[in-house]
């Protein structure tokens, strides 16, 4: 009986399919994981090995094209927490692998790498010098090498033969590749010396070294968490082990990955979805090696290779960049949590803020705790108030408190900062006389007035229109610009304090790295100045001139139908809060609200965090939410509202579990977006098990509906939104 091998191939297909292995090579040769080309109908696919079979007669199965390399691309407890996230996702695992193993790499990964990114240094032991020829190119490259390493590129042009004199100089071991990070941080920064909860951290860390253990490092802003990663990640390295460090998607800025690189005395890779193809296959490349070193990305980088992974640090744990939202759906905490494990080592979760789940799961004893309650060097927590703007005329979204703020800590020389989760001009635009609004005809939504570029909108399908002068229903003059944007304030606030530069991070104006790179240095050289921005602006940046935070309205977090929303205003709020008052200085906070008696309020400023947490999660558990259940969200998209509902309902009565709560067909709560339909089916259990279960007999019902090919769907496992 021939043994054949079972490819999953990068397709939303929930089988892997057969193969005959290449001529003259045995199957059971080929490891799982491997990544092999393969025939597919007309087209040739690049998929991954995942298991052996053996099959009567094969008259139809064809044979693998080409073999890469027999072995197993990815680590074997990295295969492993990706089968575990192909299951329990609900998602094919060709497509997961897929996610792992990105196009650009799948491809490219065998090609010869490039040599730009490579430099060259002298062995330790320069004796051998004697055996090169005086005048010859190896012996010129070996001494344009005797100060220290140099980058290919630059050594490439010493003479016509300069690639051969590299192999004659490698080939005796006179030289050595290095890395070029690795060369960037020849001159190693001296660590701050820790203080005492910050040693007792890493001393806690330090001594289950080599086991798998999650804890959660709860520190509020400004706390030293950092310093507590590089001290475990230097600790790693000295083992000659590896290590992974995920963050949000907009903190890894320069200064982070600089922050890194001064401090740690090995490569720093960054890992992130904005590497073009080339420098993604090379920086997947380098993480297979064994030497240590240091991956530092966004979600994606949990998937980074790492053979020797001695230890994964999840910065912000609690940041929603972390979950996937489409294709495979995984959250990259909860991927790394099981890497850990299948790795046996030690997993540290940081956060000012911590998501409930991870509470939740400290609270069942699985992940320890530990905190870090005050903030490092001589920085105070800042003073929290919470304005009333009920009986005011607000200018632009800004009240006579906030603008006092602003202007005396100008005054002082200080800077400021507000908050505003809208970028834009304003969310809307009005006609006074007739009525009208502009909204999107594709997702019945309003467009959003971007004054400075004359157009409006959807900030949902990016549907853009010219700015109309006039009313388009009634011709008249009446139109209005409703609500506050950042571009707005930053209008507003740029003219009434002409002196100092207002500055403004959103999705806009730092559309580029390099423009939000500008911005944050003009804000580091502590001028006074005013930020302004969205979500960009609130999050790690560590800015010492800044001494008045303001967020021009926390109202629209406290009235929200998304279960969330309370859990994630409470967060913002700290988190923009910790942007002030972070230098010597003490920062002072100001929140404007038209509801300044809510609960929230209180209890967030009067116990912090902790008691925000306790309160939403006692209120979770009585409602049986996540994290005291388990839910799917079944969503499904087309023109026609029909087939979805058709769709949605057979699935709905197909899950027969008394166990698993089932709410639905509904309309999404954004039921039409870029001109689709959207309807979802809301699954829950209080049993985890139970749900999965459910999950798995229903994917196949799923997938075999005469429906599912005339609709988009998906299965979202642990949705973090319910839109
Ligand atoms: P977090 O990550 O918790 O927000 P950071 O590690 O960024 O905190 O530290 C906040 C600030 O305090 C930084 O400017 C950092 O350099 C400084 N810092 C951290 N630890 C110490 C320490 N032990 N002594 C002095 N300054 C420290
Ligand atoms: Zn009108
Ligand atoms: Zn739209």
């Amino acid at each position: 009986m021939p043994t054949i091998l079972r490819v999953a191939v990068p397709l939303p297909l929930p089988d892997p399919f057969d193969y005959l292995p290449p001529e003259s090579v045995a199957a059971a040769s080929i490891a799982v994981g491997a990544r092999v080309r393969v025939p597919f109908g007309a087209r040739e696919l690049i998929g991954v090995v995942v298991g052996h079979g053996e099959v009567e007669r094969s008259p139809r199965l064809r044979p693998i094209l080409a073999l890469f390399d027999p072995r197993p691309v990815f680590p074997e407890p990295l295969w492993q927490a990706l089968l575990w996230a192909a299951r329990y996702y609900v998602h094919p695992l060709g497509e997961a692998l897929a996610t792992a193993l990105p196009a650009p790499v799948r491809e490219r990964l065998d090609a010869p790498e490039g040599s730009h990114d490579q430099a060259l240094r002298l062995r330790p032991d320069p004796a051998q010098r004697a055996r090169l020829r005086a005048g010859s190119a190896p012996a010129l490259l070996y001494d344009a090498l005797v100060d220290g390493p140099q980058p290919w590129s630059r050594l490439r042009g010493l003479s016509p033969q300069s690639t051969s004199a590299r192999r004659r100089l490698l080939q005796l071991g006179l030289v050595e590749p290095l890395a070029l990070d690795a060369q960037a941080r020849l001159a190693t920064t001296a660590p701050p010396p820790l203080n005492a909860a910050q040693q007792q951290a890493v001393a806690a860390l330090v001594a289950s070294h080599g086991a798998f253990a999650t804890t959660l490092l709860e520190g509020v802003t400004g706390s030293g968490k950092t310093e507590v990663y590089l001290a475990l990640i230097e600790h790693a390295l000295a083992r000659g082990e590896q290590a992974l460090v995920l963050v949000p998607e907009i903190g890894l800025t320069p200064q982070t990955l600089a922050r890194f690189r001064e401090r740690l005395a090995a490569p720093v890779l960054a890992w992130h979805s904005g590497l073009a193809d080339g420098a993604r296959a090379r920086a997947f490349e380098r993480a297979r090696a064994d030497t240590p070193m240091v991956v530092i990305g966004t979600r994606s980088a949990v998937f980074a290779p790492l053979p020797k992974l001695g230890l994964i640090v999840i910065d912000e744990e609690h940041d929603p960049s972390f979950k996937q939202h489409e294709g495979f759906r995984y959250h990259a905490r909860d991927v790394a949590v099981v890497r850990a494990k299948h790795s046996g080592v030690a997993i540290v979760l940081g956060s000012a803020t911590p998501a409930l789940e991870t509470l939740a799961n400290v609270e069942r004893g699985r992940f320890r705790h530990l905190r870090l309650d005050a903030r490092a060097g001589h920085a105070q927590p800042p003073a929290v108030e919470v304005v009333d703007v009920r009986r005011e005329r607000l200018q632009d979204g800004l009240g006579g408190k906030a603008l006092d703020a602003i202007a005396s800590a100008l005054a002082r020389g200080e800077q400021a900062l507000v908050f505003r989760n809208r970028r834009g001009f304003a969310p809307v635009l009005h006609c006074i006389d007739c009525g009208w609004h502009g909204d999107c005809d594709r997702c019945e939504r309003a467009f959003t007035l971007h004054r400075a570029r004359a157009r409006l909108v959807c900030h949902h399908c990016g549907r853009e229109r010219p700015l109309p002068r006039q009313c388009p229903a009634c011709q008249g003059e009446g139109l209005v610009a409703v609500g506050i944007g950042t571009e707005r304030l930053e209008a507003a606030l740029a003219q009434r304090f002409p002196t100092v530069p207002v500055l403004r991070l959103d999705r806009d104006s730092a559309r580029s790295a390099d423009q939000f790179e500008r911005v944050l240095a003009r804000a580091h050289a502590g001028e006074p100045c005013i930020l302004v921005g969205t979500q960009m602006l609130a999050k790690g940046h560590d800015l010492h001139g800044v001494t008045v935070a303001l967020i021009a309205d926390a109202d629209a977090g406290l009235h929200s139908t998304d279960p969330r929303a309370s859990e994630r205003l409470a967060q913002l709020i700290i988190q923009v809060a910790g942007r002030a008052g972070r230098g010597t200085r003490r920062g002072r906070v100001l929140i404007q609200t038209h509801h300044p008696e809510h609960a929230l309020f209180r209890t967030l400023l009067g116990g912090g965090y902790p008691a925000f947490a306790r309160e939403e999660l006692s209120l979770r558990e009585a409602l049986a939410l996540p994290p005291y259940s388990a839910q799917a969200l079944l969503r499904a998209e087309a023109r026609e509202r029909a087939p979805i509902d058709q769709f949605l309902a057979e699935a709905a009565a197909a899950v027969s579990d008394d166990a698993v709560r089932v709410a639905g067909p509904l309309p999404a709560p954004h039921a039409r977006r870029a001109g689709y339909e959207r309807a979802q089916v809301l699954l829950e259990a209080s049993q985890r098990s139970r749900l999965h279960a459910a999950l798995e007999r229903l994917l196949p019902v799923l997938h075999a509906h005469p429906l599912a090919r005339r609709l988009r769907w998906s299965l979202d496992v642990d949705p973090i939104a319910l839109d």
